[in-house]
Formats: C-alpha cells, sequence, structure tokens
C-alpha cells in the first residue's frame, strides 16, 4: 500500500510528493511515459494523498492509508480496464438516441473523474470536456481536492480548445491529470500551462527482479524475454501475454516478409482476415500495430549495428534475413505507412483492407 508499491522513477515521485508537502501542487500536470509505464497508477496514488482522511508520511514525504472512504473509493477505479468495460457496456445497453449522447466517464468518487478516450474513434470529445467544465467549479464535496484524471491525449480539436479554457483559470481546488505517450500531441498552450513529469522505462535489471517475484510462472529466459518486450514499462510487463504476443508477431513478420518479398499474397489475405471490425478485432489490430512498431525498431537497430538493441531476440534469424533485404529507407516508410493505417483506424476505416494495403504499399517497385 502507498507510494512504497509504486515501481520505478523514485525521482519523479519524490518530486510529486514534495510538492504536495508544500501545498505547491500544480493545478495542472502532464504525466508522460510509454504504455505501462504508471501514469495512471501514480495519478490514482496522488488523488489519494490529496484526499486521504488519515494521512500518513512515509520516507518523510505525504502517502495515502488505502483504508480510509475516500482511499477506497478512489481505489475502486484502479482496474481502470474493468470499470470502462463496465462503461461501455452500460451504454451499449442504452436506447440509441441516449446512446448517442452519452459520454464516457470512470467515476467511484464523486470528486475524483476519470475522462478516457471515447470509442470507437478512440479521442476525448468536446462534450466530455463540457462536462467536466461543468462540474470543475463546484467544491469537492467529500474530499479536499477535485481531481479530473484525461487518460490519453488524443483530444479532438473542439475538446482541446475547450481544456485550454479550463486551464487558463481553473478553480483553486482541482487538479487535473493528463496522461499521455506522446506530450508533442497536446497543443502547445496546453503544455505550456502545465507542468510535465516523465516516467522513464525501467532498467531491465531492475524489471528482471520485479518480474521474478510478481510472475513466477515464467522460466528466466521468458523473464529476459518479457524485460525487453515490455520495454521497461512495468505494468506492460505484468500484463504481457507472451503466447498472445507470439502469435501477433507470427502475423506481424507475415505482413513484412509478404511486403519484402512482393509476390504471394495468399497467406497475407488468410492472415487479415481476422482482422475485422468490433471490438475483438480492433484490439488484434491495435496488438497486430504495436508488434509490427516492434518489429521496426528491431530492424532498425540491426541496420545500424546495435543489435543489443534488438528486443525480439528469439525471432533472431528472422529479424537477420528481413534486415539483409531492406534498407534505412524501406523501414522510414514502413513505420509512416504504419502510422497512416493506425489514423485510418481511428477513423475506423476498414481493418483488413488496410494492413493488405500496407503490405502491398511497401513491396519493391
Ligand atoms: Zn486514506
Amino acid at each position: 500500500m502507498g507510494f512504497g508499491a509504486f515501481h520505478g522513477n523514485l525521482e519523479v515521485v519524490r518530486r510529486l510528493r514534495e510538492m504536495l508537502a508544500r501545498g505547491h501542487f500544480p493545478q495542472a500536470v502532464v504525466l508522460a511515459g510509454p504504455r505501462g509505464a504508471g501514469k495512471f497508477t501514480l495519478a490514482q496514488m496522488l488523488a489519494k494523498t490529496m484526499n486521504c482522511l488519515a494521512p500518513r508520511q512515509t520516507d518523510g514525504l505525504p502517502d495515502f492509508c488505502g483504508e480510509c472512504s475516500n482511499c477506497r473509493r478512489i481505489a475502486l477505479a484502479d482496474d481502470l480496464d474493468a470499470r470502462l468495460a463496465e462503461a461501455v457496456e452500460a451504454r451499449e445497453n442504452l436506447r440509441e438516441a441516449d446512446k448517442r449522447e452519452t459520454r464516457l466517464f470512470v467515476q467511484t468518487h464523486p470528486d475524483v473523474m476519470i475522462i478516457p478516450p471515447d470509442p470507437p474513434q478512440m479521442m476525448i470529445k468536446v462534450d466530455q470536456v463540457r462536462h467536466v467544465i461543468a462540474e470543475i467549479y463546484y467544491r469537492p464535496s467529500d474530499a479536499r481536492e477535485r481531481v479530473f484524471i484525461f487518460t490519453d491525449s488524443a483530444f479532438m480539436k473542439e475538446a482541446a480548445n475547450s481544456l485550454l479554457k479550463v486551464l487558463e483559470e481553473p478553480p483553486e481546488f482541482a487538479t487535473l491529470f493528463l496522461l499521455s505517450e506522446n506530450p508533442g500531441e497536446l497543443l502547445p498552450t496546453i503544455r505550456s500551462r502545465s507542468i510535465i513529469f516523465t516516467l522513464a522505462p525501467l532498467p531491465a535489471a531492475e524489471m528482471e527482479k520485479y518480474l521474478a517475484a510478481e510472475r513466477r510462472e515464467l522460466a528466466p529466459k521468458q523473464r529476459a524475454l518479457v524485460a525487453r518486450l515490455a520495454g521497461g514499462a512495468v505494468g506492460e510487463a505484468r500484463r504481457f501475454d507472451l503466447d498472445a504476443y507470439a502469435a501477433a508477431r507470427k502475423e506481424a513478420l507475415l505482413v513484412l516478409e509478404t511486403a519484402v518479398r512482393g509476390d504471394d499474397h495468399s497467406a497475407l489475405f488468410r492472415a487479415t482476415e481476422g482482422y475485422r471490425a468490433g471490438a475483438d478485432g480492433k484490439e488484434k489490430t491495435d496488438h497486430l500495430i504495436r508488434t509490427l512498431y516492434g518489429l521496426l525498431e528491431d530492424l532498425l537497430a540491426l541496420k545500424s549495428n546495435t543489435p543489443e538493441l534488438v528486443r525480439n531476440t528469439d525471432v533472431a534469424g528472422e529479424l537477420g534475413r528481413l534486415a539483409e533485404a531492406v534498407d534505412f529507407e524501406w523501414i522510414a516508410s514502413a513505420a509512416q505507412r504504419l502510422g497512416e493505417v493506425e489514423s485510418g483506424m481511428r477513423r475506423n476505416l476498414l481493418r483488413s483492407l488496410s494492413l493488405d494495403a500496407f503490405a502491398a504499399s511497401l513491396e519493391p517497385a
């Protein structure tokens, strides 16, 4: 319980807690870092500390008890994926007209509101920010501080402009957290009104130690692989599913090999058949895209003569053959095309089609 349970980034955590201790916590904080780095966990811990009814100190800095009614109610949202799935399902069950007007929020404590990107576009929408504006000026009811946690920095344009208005004059009793994998995505005017803290990846040795304690089912070799593949992100390592990853990677390698060879698409078509619309297809496609990015990074590492940076060490043979067949320009263009597939997905274009087109677009002329 408490900040002792947060892994890594001791320095960032200490600075945030020192600001709490001095009573000078910034009103808008960007927590940046890769997926699974602990951004949400840290925001939740800070929200609990701000509002704990039995506050305590550890290492001479403010901490939360985890047991009072405020801590417990805020903690109900710790499992954000589960709460989000419930919120999405509740909306699905509404009448068509209400469904369109209902925006997603997770709120397990009246003074702590979590604003997730809204599916299917997975962006934060203007109605969500309007709701925050309607709420933020009320004093906290059961807590000392009202906390708003935006879990993603992909804002629709109008939503970003509305958020900016809040940041220009937030009430003194409110704190906003903006979680971001890529703070460059935020408007410069939003960034300049916030204080940015970046969560760095956990060093590999620390990560393996963490995995040895938390995931004993993994063999030492698998732990080393997960530590590399999770890219130093604790949350990612904790839930990393090696079997699912291996399956996605097999298809990602097929996409790349098909593109490099430039012939026989039948295997690729068979593989991409499984990537259809719907929540299931979207998750699968997201997974595939992340895996493709990872493989492209490994190819870049091989081409740059830095094989020690390769993460997919268990498929070194396949990667080596691919690396021989491509050049830097091909890798850069593949990464760019992949970005286009990703933004196409945000606009909800036909997924399997764009994956086939992705492979075709990379073929030698
Ligand atoms: Zn408490």
